[in-house]
């Protein structure tokens, strides 16, 4: 398995012939979106016996951007394709930005240095510097990372750099998680115990609200100037974005640390399963505003990273099941989740890590090996947060020695 992180670099550039590469770019895209569309081309393959001759002939560029075209073409149909498919309305897609994307062996860049040489076509070429800070130095100067594609767009350079990830251990124990608004909660279970757990978000939710405050009031301030509203809203965006990611990713660091010190497989819901239908706008908002893909984004990568297996289940009636009987209840759970059936009582969110967890060791033959599933013993826990548990030792195994110089650590 590979895994990718994309570094970005604030450039800019006096280039007229690296402009008129960028426009070059765009317009053999656009234009091979239109052939893959007419000759019905799905296959990167197929759109270069199609379409290279032909525009290699009327674009003088270097040529292995090309195919790199052909590329981005088919990855901005396949949407249009996936709605189309679904009835849905979808016009003809077509990009609008400046860009160009280059594969690995098209350009030339030296890691020490920065300094960076994209090809314009044969013979000629534009150099340009990539200011390297540590964070990026840490990655180039690490073999392990190989250099990926190269996207330029005005304004910024993404370089793609990605390395093979370590094989997933075989876990000892799991950490199933439901994901909510303000935390993720469930449980840590090991051969021999499970225990509540809770992985409080650092106030994320509070962030949301004030920014979400602000935005409608620069809104209603702002309503006679569209373009000053657009700008202001777009900064308070970024704003908020910017610190809710710098929370998450600090909780997501920890939550896999955690997992690899006591070799315990992550288990999540699987969102993309959730249907949006039959939901309130409030609840749409609030859904779609807090980013729980973006928590699961990065554990899954970190995780992957350092070599912790993470197992996706699907969330369909987790939140109204009982883990005990397996009852159902179909009508609004409260606070906490009573059981109709037996007697079972648990917070709601714990309630709902433990059916995450049962689900995964029905399908996870190495992980039902490892874990015991027993609900009754953790009735009369206090749930405790991660961190205390990290700290403590609590559970199957102590934090070996060594874990530092693992591969992978520190990488956040
Ligand atoms: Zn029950």
């Amino acid at each position: 398995m590979k895994t990718h992180r994309a570094l970005v670099f604030p450039v800019t550039w006096q280039s007229p012939m690296l402009d008129w590469l960028l426009r070059e770019f765009r317009l053999l895209v656009n234009e091979s979106i239109r052939i893959a569309l007419k000759e019905d081309i799905r296959s990167r393959a197929r759109l270069v016996r199609a379409a290279y001759k032909g525009l290699s002939a009327t674009h003088v560029v270097y040529k292995q951007y090309i195919p790199s075209a052909f590329e981005v073409a088919l990855s901005v149909l396949k949407p249009h394709r996936r709605r189309l498919k679904r009835g849905k309305r979808s016009s003809t897609p077509y990009i609008r930005k400046l860009m160009l994307k280059a594969e690995n062996q098209s350009y030339r860049l030296d890691p020490k240095t920065g300094r960076l040489r994209i090809p314009i076509r044969a013979m000629e070429a534009v150099q340009l510097h990539l200011p390297l800070s540590e964070w990026h130095q840490s990655f180039l100067s690490d073999p392990s990372w190989g250099l990926g594609s190269l996207t330029v767009v005005p304004g910024k350079i993404i370089l793609v750099v990605r390395r093979g990830a370590p094989r997933p251990y075989e876990p000892e124990a799991a950490i199933a998680l439901d994901t909510n608004e303000d935390s993720l909660d469930g449980v840590v279970a090991s051969g021999e115990r499970m225990v509540p757990t809770a992985l409080p978000f650092d106030g994320v939710r509070a962030v949301q609200e004030t920014h979400f405050r602000r935005r409608r009031r620069l809104a209603r301030k702002k309503a006679g100037d569209r373009r000053v509203m657009c700008r202001l809203l777009n900064r308070e965006g970024q704003r908020e974005r910017h610190r809710i990611h710098q929370r998450l990713h600090r909780i997501s660091k920890r939550l896999v640390q955690f997992a690899e010190s006591r070799r315990a497989a992550i288990v999540l819901e699987d969102l993309t399963l959730h249907g949006a239908g039959g939901r309130s706008r409030r609840m749409n908002r609030r859904l779609s505003s807090w980013p729980r893909s973006m928590i699961h984004r990065q554990i899954e990568y970190k995780a992957a990273l350092a070599g912790v297996p993470v197992i996706k289940v699907n969330p369909a009636w987790t939140s109204k099941t009982c883990p005990v009987c397996g009852a159902r209840r179909r009508d609004r759970v409260g606070k906490v989740f009573v059981c109709l059936m037996c007697d079972w009582e648990m917070d709601r969110q714990i309630n709902a890590g433990m059916n995450i967890l049962k689900t995964a060791l029905a399908s996870n033959e190495a992980l039902a090996r490892a874990v015991r599933f027993q609900p009754g013993a953790l009735r009369h826990d206090v749930v405790s947060p991660l961190y205390d548990l990290f700290r403590r030792g609590t559970g199957a195994r102590e934090e070996p020695s060594g874990v530092e110089s693992r591969p992978g650590r520190g990488l956040t």
